[in-house]
């Protein structure tokens, strides 16, 4: 009898397992479309040249290592509103925007659940269904029952919009509902701009706490048409919660830089919501490391270095709309009857091939190409080299 006898073993994580098993796999075909990374034509994780000036930058005047703020960089928290909300933006020039530096997006997806549930300990969580796995993990462990709102339609290969203006409008009021900013994961469709109106009045009228999860800005449509919708909610005039991630957009996955934003009616109500942050953060890591922050921060506030960002992460959007292309046309040119087109109409990192579990599975076991059961696959890890591959295997078990 030892402490942990009655310790159980804890399912994998799914996608981390099916990771493990790719690198198992000694089929030297074998093509990952599991994990949502972004891989250059050649099959590399890019090092952005941006991220790489940075850092030249740093170590040619290298600075001593002290704690950070418990808030992180001030230049970078200032950066992650510019990038949000818009730098000029009357939410960030009248100071009611409290932003914290988090580790990675999770981490500010955990600071906003655990501020949360001090703050509405009773509310429910509604994610979309489906939704990123963790979602529904992270804000249980934080204390919330999590519960879906409608989102995929299969039949219709598209958002069920009816049906997630029907959850939300059945939400009890002070519900917290997690919102995809955009390039919804894992299905790859989002609702149109007139649809988001519609959630932002539902929102309003129900008197809804949005949670907006932005880990794809610029992967969409570009930096600003990506954080379009954030203008909206700050149009209705409400308060809400924003989450960034910048590992996919700066491919600074292990880096863990993120951000949370809270934006409130003041600028005083800001300073006291900034002050629970702090202590969210203090209790659990007590402030975050510097060198993701730093870099991220050295890139936005240089015109040049943040030019080339951009360009970087446009040349990333246009190769993932190119690759969603040849897969459509090489799935018919491998003799796939049905009309894939769809694929097309998706957007950001992920598609919902509509593939069943059992075709996945087949298509891993056989032929050593991996996407999740639910059918999920990463465009972005498709290149000019696999392209063909994986189209002439989705065909065989099609
Ligand atoms: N939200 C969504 C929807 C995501 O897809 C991800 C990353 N897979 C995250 C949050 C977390 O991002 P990070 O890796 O920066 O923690």
């Amino acid at each position: 009898m030892s402490l942990f006898t009655a310790v159980e073993m804890a399912p994998r994580d799914p996608i981390l397992g099916l990771n493990e098993q790719f690198n198992a796999d000694t089929n030297p075909a074998k093509v990952n479309l599991g994990v949502g990374v972004y891989f250059d034509d050649n099959g590399k994780l890019p090092l952005l040249q941006c991220v790489q000036a940075a850092e030249k930058a740093m170590m040619a005047t290298p600075s001593p290592r002290g704690y950070l703020p418990i808030d992180g960089i001030a230049a970078y928290d200032a950066a992650v509103k510019g990038l949000v909300f818009g730098a000029d933006s009357e939410p960030v020039t009248s100071g009611r925007v409290a932003t914290v530096q988090g580790i990675g997006g999770t981490g500010g997806l955990k600071i906003g659940a655990d501020f949360l549930k001090h703050l509405k300990p009773n509310a429910k969580v509604l994610i979309s269904d489906p939704s990123w796995e963790n979602h529904r993990a992270l804000f249980t462990e934080a204390g919330f029952t999590v519960d879906t709102y409608a989102y995929y339609d299969a039949a219709k290969r598209g958002v069920n919009f009816d049906g997630m203006l029907a959850s939300l409008n059945a939400a009890a009021p002070g519900t917290i509902v997690v919102l995809h900013a955009c390039c919804h994961n894992p299905t790859g469709y989002d609702i149109t701009a007139a649809q988001w109106d519609q959630v932002v009045a539902a929102v309003k009228a129900k008197d809804l706490v949005a949670f907006l999860d932005m880990a794809y800005q610029g992967f969409g449509y570009g930096i600003a048409e990506d954080g379009v919708v954030i203008g909206k909610f700050v149009a209705a005039g409400l308060d809400f919660f924003v989450s960034t991630s910048f590992s996919k957009s700066f491919s600074l996955y292990g880096e863990r830089v993120g951000a949370l934003s809270v934006l409130c009616e003041s600028k005083e109500e800001a300073a006291r919501v900034l002050s629970q942050l702090k202590i969210v953060i203090r209790t659990n890591y007590s402030n975050p490391p510097i060198h993701g922050g730093a870099v991220v921060a050295a890139v936005l506030g240089n015109p040049e270095l943040r030019a080339l960002w951009e360009q970087e992460l446009g040349e990333m959007r246009v190769r993932i709309k190119a690759m969603r292309q040849k897969l459509v046309d090489g799935l018919k040119a491998a003799g796939v009857q049905q009309d894939m087109s769809f694929i097309t109409t998706q957007i950001g990192m992920f598609s919902y091939s509509g593939l069943s579990k059992d075709q996945m599975v087949r298509l891993r076991n056989e032929f050593g190409v991996y996407g999740t059961d639910t059918g999920r696959m990463c465009v972005a890890a498709l290149n000019s080299k696999n392209i063909d591959y994986v189209c002439a295997s989705i065909a065989k078990v099609m």
